[in-house]
């Protein structure tokens, strides 16, 4: 790992020991997306809860000029939620609640503002109304 141990710590004290992955056999869980044939893990994984988790993290990182990649569900397929061992992936499959739904707007605009990662959940089922 290629990261500065302050960095991990900052990251650590914005959401918590537990969301910061440093362990190289819990990186290999994300040395990769849909694009298998150039897997490699990054430096550090976070995983924020929520928005104002992600705003703290990417001030931190901006900070101190560490570079990052976003993941949603890692299915895409042409590499881009691929991080080197100098970067940090910030994963944002925690952001998984359906915040409102606007259904006036429906026909339109079908206005539903949701987490990331609840597409990939039994919850954007009602997203098709
Ligand atoms: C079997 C299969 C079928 C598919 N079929 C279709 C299809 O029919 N139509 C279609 O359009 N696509 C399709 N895709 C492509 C895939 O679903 C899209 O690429 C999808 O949008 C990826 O979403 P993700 O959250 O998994 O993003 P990731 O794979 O995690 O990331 C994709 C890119 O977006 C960036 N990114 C992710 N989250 C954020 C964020 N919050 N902010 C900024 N950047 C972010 C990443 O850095 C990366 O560059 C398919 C993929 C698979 C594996």
């Amino acid at each position: 790992m290629s990261i500065p141990r302050r960095i991990v710590e900052a990251l650590k004290g914005i959401v918590g020991d537990r969301w910061v992955l440093t362990n190289p056999t819990d990186l290999v869980t994300y040395d990769a997306d849909g694009l298998q044939t150039h897997p490699a893990p990054p430096g550090v994984v976070v995983l924020p809860e929520n928005g104002e988790e992600v705003a703290a993290v990417l001030k931190a990182l901006a900070k101190s000029g560490v570079p990052f990649v976003a993941r949603g569900a890692g299915t895409g397929l042409s590499g881009g939620a691929i991080a080197s061992d100098d970067s940090v992936l910030i994963v944002l499959t925690r952001l998984n609640r359906i915040l409102d739904i606007d259904p006036a707007n429906r026909p339109t605009v079908g206005r539903i503002y949701f987490q990331d990662s609840v597409e990939s959940s039994q919850h954007y089922q009602h997203r098709i109304v």
